[in-house]
């Protein structure tokens, strides 16, 4: 039996797909910067598939938005949990038009509305939209969350009785042995190093036995697939134990979103950084409040001591508790000489509990106190317009200010400059600029390397589904594509007759969409038009002419 099975209700939330439930993603894994708060299930490579009421309940948020969710539906059901489904094509006809008359009131496609209880009720299997890929999606697939509607806790969907079937063990693909201080060493290396293994049968996996001193710990790299399925999926739980004690355990059975950025903290970060790839420490950082972690009085940080012997197993089961083991021997040998640690000495060192100011006559880096979890040398450099401000090796806990001098750039380039992070030398990615005559400041928690860029030009509006003067009456829709290169489209307005109208954008595809049964027209001539704005103000406008019988 799956752990917590007896503490929530079974049967009480049916799967929202009527077709076979496959994973695209589990609860709890890894990505860029957060934990995956709810089970992706494939939706067979296309969008438009039926999504249906997982119980009966209460509609208590829409959510329209270019990124995150997209377009999303949240239900509250009288059990105190809420359900939500979201990258979503379309809602039901009822949704749709209590939304739709939103939409047109508030001018605008982006909309959070939260109906009162009871106004849009909703019976259990209903039908209540499409599938889809809105918002931060990459693949159509449904995004589908348990939450407990008090608390906003997010819980794993398998622990109500939604998972398919799984027999296959985790698979570790890899596993580094993590150095912690100064005085430790593994296999005489005073940074981590990988330690080789092989699979000896099915997921039993054994390495050659390693020497170590001092304080040590490991990083996993491990994943998990369903039945069925050949994408990697993320696993349930790791447990590891030194001489068959327990000393770290993790389960994804229930997190906070406030805990998720603590995902920096479970991950070897710069390893990720460095070779894309997600190591998932065994010890505790001590500023991770991760709730996650299951209580042992232990750290999972090993002591290893001179001339003992030790036996690190590593347990990585997926819900259904199919299991992996590796073996790791140590032999503690303090002797081994040590291949020293090349830790960067900068002048700018950066201690986690202070705050720290960074100013030249161009720039000035303000990182609040906390700003970092851990002490270090942070390494700053110019070259040309550009600012290094370290490299995301190293993780930011919050928000720090970047403040550019503009006093000596002219008012007509100043207007089309903005903060820009440069990304592979080429691409001059928008940052949130806020400007005064002197300063142009920003609010970021990427390290990395940021400048000053103009942009000059308004969005490209490259493409039209109709051309001017032509009869449109056999349309459904009317589509136009467009695209800012530099700072990004900020808004944009589309007007038929010289009203609003609904255009549906998608960053994307630069596809903006208007549905023609949202409007009676009459019978003759019309106008479109459709202006964009930059996020440094230049505009674009296409205007034409169509007509319909
Ligand atoms: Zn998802």
């Amino acid at each position: 039996m799956a752990p917590g099975q007896n503490t929530y209700p079974q049967d009480y939330f049916k799967p929202p797909l009527k077709i076979p439930m496959v994973l695209a993603g589990t609860f709890g894994e890894l990505r860029a910067s957060h934990f995956h708060s709810g089970v992706d299930f494939k939706t067979q490579n296309k969008e438009g598939v039926p999504v249906y009421a997982s119980a009966e309940g209460s509609v208590s948020r829409i959510k329209v938005s270019l990124f995150g969710y997209g377009k999303a539906l949240y239900i509250s059901h009288p059990n105190g949990y809420t359900t939500v489904y979201a990258h979503l094509k379309k809602f039901n006809k009822k949704i749709e038009s209590y939304l739709k008359k939103k939409q047109y009131q508030q001018e605008s496609y982006e909309i959070q509305l939260f109906p009162s209880k009871d106004h849009l009720t909703i019976e259990k299997d209903e039908l209540i939209g499409y599938s889809g890929n809105t918002g931060s999606s990459s693949a159509p697939h449904l995004h589908f969350e348990i939450r407990n509607t008090k608390t906003e806790k997010i819980v794993n969907p398998m622990h109500f009785g939604l998972h398919p079937s799984d027999q296959k063990k985790p698979i570790i693909a890899g596993i580094r042995a993590m150095v912690l201080n100064d005085s430790s060493h593994v296999n005489s290396s005073g940074i981590s190093i990988p330690i080789q293994f092989k699979e000896k049968e099915k997921g039993t996996y054994y390495s050659t036995p390693i020497q170590a001193y001092g304080t040590i710990g490991f990083s996993i790299h491990t994943f998990d697939r369903q039945d069925g399925a050949s994408n990697k999926n993320g696993i349930y739980k790791i447990e590891m134990r030194a001489n068959d004690k327990i000393c770290y355990v993790h389960e994804m059975e229930t997190f906070s979103f406030a805990e998720s950025k603590f995902i920096d903290l479970l991950i070897d970060y710069s390893y990720q950084y460095k070779y894309k790839k997600k190591y998932q420490k065994t010890y505790i950082h001590p500023k991770s409040n991760l709730s996650i972690y299951k209580k042992t009085n232990d750290t999972g940080c090993l002591f290893i001591e001179d001339g003992v012997s030790y036996t690190i197993e590593f347990f990585v089961s997926d819900f259904e508790g199919n299991t992996s083991k590796l073996k790791i021997p140590i032999r503690g040998n303090q002797s081994k000489q040590r291949i020293p640690s090349l830790q960067k000495v900068t002048e700018h060192h950066v201690r986690a509990n202070h705050k720290y100011r960074l100013k030249t006559k161009e720039i000035e880096i303000l990182f609040p106190k906390n700003s970092f979890y851990d002490d270090f040398y942070l390494h700053f450099e110019k070259k040309e317009d550009a600012f290094t401000i370290h490299e995301p090796t190293v993780p930011v806990n919050r928000d720090f200010k970047i403040r550019f001098n503009v006093r000596n750039i002219p008012d007509s380039i100043r207007k089309k400059t903005y903060i820009a992070e440069v990304v592979k030398n080429k691409y001059f990615n928008y940052c949130t600029t806020k400007k005064t005559d002197s300063i142009f400041s920003t609010e970021t928690k990427s390290l990395g390397t940021y400048q000053l860029h103009q942009d000059w030009k308004g969005p490209n509006i490259y493409h039209c589904n109709f051309y001017p003067s032509q009869n449109i009456s056999s349309f459904k829709n009317l589509r136009i594509y467009s695209k800012d290169k530099l700072s990004g489209i900020k808004s944009y307005r589309a007007e038929i007759d010289g009203e609003w109208i609904l255009m549906e954008y998608d960053p994307k595809t630069h596809g903006f969409n208007y549905n023609i049964s949202d409007k009676k027209l009459s019978k003759g001539k019309h106008s479109f038009h459709f202006v964009a704005e930059d996020n440094v103000g230049n505009t674009s406008l296409y205007s034409s002419l169509f007509y319909t019988n």
